[in-house]
């Protein structure tokens, strides 16, 4: 029935290599890492996505995120640090249970994003931040 193999680790039904664990988040090493220590902080209740998570667990996770990214920076010592999260297929969301990759980045690490930067059109600056500031509420 329970297919999430987050929800498996977080019962300890599933491997993993923890970190961290808290009575609402674990933090363990992803198996595929962009680079060794590279660690998911995962919610344990289910949530889909960034917009799923219920707000009071989301601040807890950012605060646990800052906690395993400090431990990161002290411990490896890489030169810099991502933190980031994806949401959807098309944005390479592979589990959907909501979490935040921290990996450790070196100067030499020769990571390429390939990412297309576009150039607004005359006007179509302003559209866009216009459509998104009539949906904040
Ligand atoms: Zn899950």
């Amino acid at each position: 029935m329970d297919e999430c193999i987050f929800c498996r680790i977080v019962k300890h039904e599933a491997p993993a290599e923890v970190v961290f664990e808290s009575d609402s988040i674990i933090a363990f090493l992803d198996i595929n890492p962009l680079n060794f220590g590279h660690v998911l902080v995962v919610p344990k209740v289910h949530s889909n996505d960034f917009l799923d998570i219920p707000i009071d667990l989301l601040d807890e996770l950012v605060h646990v995120t800052r906690k395993i990214t400090k431990a990161i920076v002290d411990s490896l010592s890489p030169d810099g640090f991502n933190i980031f999260s994806n949401n959807g297929k098309a944005a390479g969301q592979s589990v959907f249970h909501f979490h935040f990759h921290v990996t450790p980045r070196y100067k030499s690490d020769n990571f390429k994003f390939i990412i297309n930067l576009k150039k607004y059109k005359d006007g179509e600056m302003s559209n866009y931040a216009q459509r998104i500031r009539r949906s904040i509420s």
